[in-house]
């Protein structure tokens, strides 16, 4: 028994299935079930909500999620030598867990679940910014999904919450801030996972907004915030120059120093600037 269940402890299922890390597949476990069940809790109240997890591994984290009483859990894991632990849990939860084999690159369930949907996922690092940014940029808002409560190392959570001005402040931060409201909920050191990562990690809750925070074009905004910030140390009239050839006139109307650098602009100029190149 493991605390939360009446499952084995991880350590003794990661044996019995011989499932060892491996790094290519991002394969950092965490392997306390009071730290997946406390993650779980961080993605809210999962009574009466679907949850989709990518990269279940040996199942702590969903292990967490059932436990935490959400109704459904689809979770998509890319190696095929976790599907038998997984199986052990879909049969001590009756009907609420589904396991995909496959690359959550590749393919995107979402449509089978029902709303409520969350999103939680201890995620592989070398895919985890390419799905945010896919969930972040569906062709319709709101999104289907309601939260997503996502692991990442700790430099690229703080370039999600980033604000203007520093360092970590850019695309991702601009893309995330627009449509979401997004925080840091946890950090964890590099011992809460085995193997340890170099790495530091944190856990970044975002909570889908029903509406963008300022009225922009997405694909304008997108234009511009890359062009900003491919030469971020280059002043605005020049890193925007192939953007419109009167940008200096529309950096004017809204009120942006034409010699600002990106770094320092907020997304809500950033906002009003996509909207004036538009003719609004
Ligand atoms: N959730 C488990 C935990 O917290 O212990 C495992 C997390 S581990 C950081 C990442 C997991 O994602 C691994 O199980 C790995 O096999 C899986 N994975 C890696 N790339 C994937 C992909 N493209 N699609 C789905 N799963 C993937």
């Amino acid at each position: 028994m493991s605390g939360i269940d009446n499952l084995p402890p991880l350590r003794e299922v990661i044996r019995a299935h011989d499932i060892a890390p491996k790094k290519a597949l991002g394969q950092n476990f965490l392997l306390d079930l009071n730290l997946t069940a406390k993650i779980a809790r961080m993605a809210g109240d999962l009574r009466g909500s679907d949850v989709m997890e990518v990269g279940p591994g040996p199942g702590g984290l969903t292990r967490g999620l059932l436990a935490e009483g959400a109704r459904r859990v689809l979770a998509i894991e890319k190696d095929p030598r976790c599907l038998p632990a997984l199986a052990e849990i879909a049969a001590a939860y009756p009907g609420r867990l589904e396991v995909i084999e496959g690359d959550a690159l590749a393919i995107n369930p979402l449509a089978h679940l029902t709303p409520p949907i969350k999103i939680c996922a201890n995620l592989p690092y070398n895919v985890g910014t390419e799905l945010l940014v896919r969930w972040l940029t569906p062709d319709i808002w709101p999104p289907v999904w309601s939260t997503l409560t996502l692991m990442f190392q700790r430099e690229v959570a703080e370039r999600i919450v980033a604000q203007p001005g520093t360092k970590a402040y850019g695309r991702l931060a601009l893309l995330a801030q627009w449509r979401t409201d997004a925080k840091i909920v946890m950090d964890l050191g590099p011992e809460a996972f085995t193997p340890p990562p170099k790495v530091s990690s944190a856990v970044v809750h975002l909570t889908a907004l029903p509406a963008p925070r300022f009225p922009a074009n997405p694909a304008t905004l997108n234009r511009v915030v890359a062009a900003g910030f491919n030469q971020r140390r280059k002043m605005l009239r020049a890193a925007l120059r192939g953007v419109a050839p009167n940008i200096e006139d529309h950096l004017n109307a809204v009120g942006i120093p034409p010699t600002e650098r990106a770094e320092q602009v907020s997304l809500e100029q950033f906002c009003a600037l996509a909207r004036s190149l538009d003719g609004q």
